[in-house]
């Protein structure tokens, strides 16, 4: 643990750690293997799958910027999830996860339960009843996704483990959506924490990645274990690339959110403009539970178009400075239509079920000028409102 702060964290992660050269910047350890020094002795790195300098320079910034005792730097978000669930569940084993969860968490959870080997209940984390009623099952793993995706929905993460531990089940927080620079689940009370780094932390849409870390010492090792023997770890090129973005992480956050607060103000005024969920609307759920446990609204929104969809295809394909594309968190902006993109994997009944509409858009902001995000999105209103 470091007494420094996080941003300084993440600028300084390895900085002045070579011993052989002085960089100051760590060199890249491409290597897949590692010479023995002697007949019989084992060194500190022997395969690039088990340990490699590189990714463990990640894993460790991450984990410290999070709180944890030890993370694994995976192939992706969803390799992350994968390999906690393998490392932790059994065929009798209940894992509770949100209703609006990822589409692809919900596609890995659902699929993997339906070949045998865990149960999974999908819930409505909001709502107190449903929850009570999942625990009282007795799980041995919460899901957390908050804010979640699409719908940036927002549940208590103290709250959430406090009844956990009632039951003796454990507590994971996708924390993809905010970063630990806006959210700590382990000081919350998770057990676990995983990102998507592909999204905020590597934040420049080049590379894709993920992490699983963990509160206990043990429990990390034995994890560490599961990633080498599933072979769930990541590539030291994609580490070295997310540790370089990663060094921009608070300034970047601080620019999103900037300019999530353009686009949000332009979007309030907006006759097309339906339903907005955003954290930061006194009107959105769990507004007053993420004043409390975030550090910051994040730059993901959404809204409820408010036309025909051909008026929605026209909107989406005027704009000049929103991508129409998956994923987020990267420095250029982004628009999506969760039911046919990243939310195809649910069936129409678990769409509706998780409120994802036809009509529904997500932005993820990026770092272009504010005025121009804004001008890019009036003139596309306006090609859509003239279209019928
Ligand atoms: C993208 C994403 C994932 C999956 O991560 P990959 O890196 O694409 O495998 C999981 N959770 C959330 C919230 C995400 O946005």
């Amino acid at each position: 643990m470091s007494d420094k702060r996080l941003a300084t964290i993440a600028v300084r992660t390895g900085i002045d750690s070579d011993s052989q050269y002085h960089a100051v910047v760590p060199p890249i350890y491409l290597t897949s293997t590692y010479s023995f020094p002697a007949f019989g002795e084992v060194p500190q790195y022997d395969y690039s799958r088990s340990g490699n300098p590189t990714r463990n320079t990640l894993a460790d910034a991450l984990s410290e910027l999070e709180g944890g005792a030890g993370g694994v730097v995976t192939s992706c978000g969803t390799a992350a999830m994968n390999l906690l669930v393998t490392a932790l569940l059994g065929p009798d084993d209940l894992i509770v996860a949100p209703h609006d969860c990822y589409g692809g968490t919900y596609r890995l959870f659902n699929t993997r339960a339906n070949k045998g080997d865990f149960k999974v209940e999908f819930v409505d984390q909001s709502d107190q009843e449903a929850l009570a009623a999942a625990l009282a099952k007795k799980p041995k793993l919460i899901w957390v996704e908050t804010p979640s995706n699409p719908l940036v929905r927002v549940v208590d993460i103290t709250v959430m483990c406090q009844q956990a531990k009632e039951v003796g089940c454990l507590v994971a927080v996708d924390n993809t959506f905010l970063s630990p620079l806006l959210q700590q689940p382990i000081a919350l009370g998770a057990d676990f924490v995983v990102h998507s780094t592909t999204k905020y932390l590597n934040g420049h849409s080049d590379v894709v990645g993920g992490v699983l870390i963990s509160k206990d010492a043990d429990i990390a090792e034995n994890i560490a274990w599961w990633a080498n023997c599933i072979g769930a770890t990541g590539a030291p090129f994609d580490a070295y690339l997310t540790l370089r973005g990663l060094r921009t992480l608070a300034p970047r956050m601080r620019m999103h959110e900037e300019n999530g607060v353009a686009v949000l103000e332009y979007l309030q005024h907006q006759a097309m403009v339906g339903t907005i969920y955003h954290p930061s609307l006194p009107s959105h759920p769990g507004h007053d539970i993420a004043k409390r446990q975030q550090k910051g609204f994040g730059s993901m929104m959404s809204f409820e178009f408010a036309g025909s969809q051909a008026q929605l295809e026209v909107f989406v394909k005027e704009l000049k400075l929103f991508s129409l594309a998956e994923s987020l968190g990267g420095t250029e902006s982004l628009i999506a239509h969760p039911s046919s993109m990243t939310h195809r994997a649910m069936s129409d009944e678990a769409q509706v079920e998780a409120g994802i509409s036809t009509s529904l858009l997500r932005l993820s902001v990026g770092l272009e000028d504010p005025l121009d995000l804004v001008a890019d999105l009036d003139q596309a209103f306006h090609l859509a409102a003239e279209a019928h």
